[in-house]
């Protein structure tokens, strides 16, 4: 497990400024976390990436479910499930959310991607499930989110955007980054036509495949 150091901290401010600069995040908007020895490292709530450093991400002791926040800010509102997606998952060690564009344009519709493209398999299953909308912040949001995550590494939160979970930081932000993919596809597609979707065998054929390691996968 990484723990609560300065350089890891870092990671996490450069996760959110290379997610703004390519696009897959903007403004102050989505969250970073990492889980640590300590606890839970993850952004302070609407403080600017540019102006972040080290000192400035928050730890949540423990499991990160307490309540109680170590820094100079408030940490995300999106706290809450962070922590739940650690506690309920040991396969998880990092969690990022954004409001990735096309991804936020799949929650508004609150409608499941389907298997549209083997990439799917990245996320465990055959389909990234669009979890129920709750407003943001919310224990109600946490819980939606974690059943939409049951068996997945990504989801969709109902008119909201997205989550994408990893064994790794750099891990989540893959997934993240080929969930904003594979939803622009889907809607391309969907704009020219039916998109067809992979039987559940073809779908099981490729995370067969992809079990003996593909992508972005964590250092041991
Ligand atoms: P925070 O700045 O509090 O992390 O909020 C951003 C967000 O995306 C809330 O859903
Ligand atoms: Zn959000």
């Amino acid at each position: 497990m990484q723990k609560n150091t300065q350089d890891v901290r870092q990671t996490i401010i450069d996760a959110c400024l290379w997610m703004n600069s390519t696009g897959l995040n903007q403004g102050t908007s989505g969250n970073v976390s990492i889980r640590t020895d300590e606890g839970v490292l993850i952004t302070p709530s609407s403080l600017p990436y540019e102006d972040m450093t080290p000192a400035d991400v928050i730890l949540l002791p423990g499991d990160g479910l307490s309540g109680e926040a170590i820094g100079p800010h408030r940490p995300s509102s999106e706290w809450r499930f962070h922590a739940a997606i650690y506690k309920e998952r040991a396969d998880i060690h990092s969690v990022v959310h954004s409001h990735s564009t096309y991804a936020t344009a799949m929650s508004m519709l609150r409608r499941d991607i389907p298997s549209v493209h083997y990439m799917i398999g990245i996320f465990g299953g055959d389909s990234v499930r669009c979890a129920d909308y709750a407003h943001y912040g919310s224990q109600a949001l946490s819980d939606n989110a974690l059943a939409a995550l049951k068996d997945r590494t990504g989801c969709l939160l109902g008119t909201h955007g997205m989550i994408a979970c990893g064994g790794d930081l750099k891990q989540a932000l893959w997934r993240a980054g080929e969930l904003e993919a594979l939803c622009q596809q889907y809607h391309l597609a969907c704009s020219i036509g039916e998109p067809h979707v992979l039987t559940g065998k073809q779908v099981e054929e490729v995370r067969e495949r992809m079990e003996t390691g593909y992508g972005v996968w964590p250092k041991a």
